[in-house]
């Protein structure tokens, strides 16, 4: 059965939606601040629990440049984040 098929579906897909946005927002918003402190790399940062997939868990810690496209979230209710590293 397709989520949207009930009224709880469609709500449940709209907050997953509505999750994955305000993590997009914030990543992009730490990216821009820290190109513009002049910061050159961000770490990537996992919330360090068993729901952490394995994608995300493999990236834990690594290092980006402020410059490459944001790719967080990387999946449907990611929630890592970059921390700029001075
Ligand atoms: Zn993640």
């Amino acid at each position: 059965m397709s989520f949207w098929e009930t009224l709880e579906g469609v709500l449940a897909r709209f907050n997953d939606l509505a999750h994955d946005f305000t993590w997009s927002v914030m990543n992009v918003t730490m990216a821009s601040l820290a190109m513009e402190l002049g910061m050159d790399e961000l770490r990537w940062v996992t919330m360090g629990d068993e729901r952490v997939c394995p994608l995300c868990r493999e990236m834990e810690g690594i290092h980006l440049v402020t410059e490459l496209p944001i790719v967080i979230p990387a999946h449907v209710l990611c929630r890592c984040h970059f921390e700029p590293v001075a």
